[in-house]
């Protein structure tokens, strides 16, 4: 069982109870206080009775992340926060509204390993792993800062999902559940480098949430340098394991391909990812680049990214073009990254 309140799933809560010596009742009554009444301390679920509320305070700790700094991101409502962990470990995550519905784009790792070229959440490493309760607490802050459940939630942010499987999987098991935020299964995408354990497991889990994958190059040769990722698990056995995961779960997945100027936006590289991806069940979601200090390539002109969409439109691909939104606050894909007192911090990328 978990030590930590936002990692409890509904039957752990029951199981709790009745280990305790506790009416079934207590369960509904926590969960409604977490989740409903959204209390921030033990201490404000005075419908339980006191000896119970230490006992949850002393066993069960409620970790909220505490909001450091909200920076607004442009004028359209992007909102990037910046979360501390107990122990002083900080993550970033963005709350990003679009015609009256928000998505919530969260953070799994303090820093991520992999070391994709062109992603700044990676430049300094991984410092560890966030608990299922943190990634829980992450959306929960949100949610009391800005009085409202996300609609989706995307596992987006800084971190490699696929590398904090259990605890990732757990906390999305929380956001989905009825009893907890109850946000729907496929309003929750998960985003992997291309960790194939990861996504064979999640073949296996019997959820409905989304799983976006990033490409990024149409070839091994261009994917080995820009994501480190594909000399683990090249092409040859990455597709595969979507191939099988659609196979057993029906679920279309999502390739995510960024675009970089001259490097992987030309003519040539989407005819190899149109061969690629011809005959596959697949979607495509354009990313233009977002800027990044450490990583010198330029974002493509507008130009160049339609006429990208447009091949892979034309040859029945089914691809969207990813707004990219909140560039001014470095909250956009790829620029959430480590802002740490305790290790070293960077500037940030962009001033403008
Ligand atoms: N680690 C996961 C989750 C990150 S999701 C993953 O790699 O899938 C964020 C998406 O933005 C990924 O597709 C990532 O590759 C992409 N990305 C990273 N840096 C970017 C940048 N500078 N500009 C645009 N997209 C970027």
């Amino acid at each position: 069982m978990p030590d930590e309140a936002y990692a409890m799933l509904p039957q752990d809560w029951a199981a709790f109870c009745k280990a305790a010596g506790l009416p079934a009742f207590r369960a509904k009554q926590i969960l409604q206080g977490l989740y409903r009444d959204r209390i921030a301390d033990w201490a404000a679920l005075t419908t339980l009775p006191p000896a119970l509320r230490e006992r949850l305070a002393a066993e069960m700790p409620l970790r909220q992340p505490r909001e450091v700094t909200r920076t607004p991101a442009g004028g359209d409502g992007v909102v990037k926060y910046l979360l501390e962990m107990a122990d002083g470990e900080r993550v970033e995550t963005v709350w990003i509204p679009a015609d009256g519905r928000v998505t919530q784009c969260i953070s799994s790792q303090v820093g991520c390993a992999m070391h994709c070229a062109f992603c700044a959440s990676g430049q300094l490493g991984c410092v560890r792993s966030l608990t299922a309760g943190e990634i829980v607490g992450e959306v929960m802050a949100l949610v009391r800062a800005q009085g409202r459940v996300p609609n989706n939630i995307v596992v987006m942010g800084m971190g490699e999902p696929f590398m904090n499987y259990d605890a990732v999987l757990r906390a999305l098991r929380v956001l989905n559940c009825q009893q907890g935020l109850n946000i729907g299964a496929r309003h929750i995408t998960l985003s992997t480098c291309g960790v194939v354990p990861g996504i064979e497991r999640l073949a296996g889990e019997g959820v409905q949430f989304e799983l976006s994958v990033s490409l990024h190059a149409p070839d091994d040769a261009l994917r080995d340098r820009l994501m480190p990722v594909n000399k683990r698990w090249p092409l040859g056995v990455l597709l595969p394991a979507c191939d099988a995961y659609t196979a057993a779960t029906g679920r279309i997945i999502t390739y995510e391909y960024t675009l970089v100027r001259g490097l992987n936006d030309r003519p040539a590289h989407a005819a190899a990812l149109i061969r690629l991806l011809r005959g596959r069940k697949a979607r495509v979601n354009l990313i233009p680049l977002s800027p990044v200090a450490e990583f010198e390539g330029q974002t493509p002109t507008h130009a160049d990214c339609l006429a990208f969409l447009d091949a892979l439109l034309r040859a029945g691909i089914h691809t969207t073009m990813r707004r990219s939104r909140g560039r001014q606050a470095d909250a956009a894909c790829g620029q959430l990254r480590l802002r740490n007192p305790k290790g070293p911090t960077h500037g940030t990328a962009t001033e403008n």
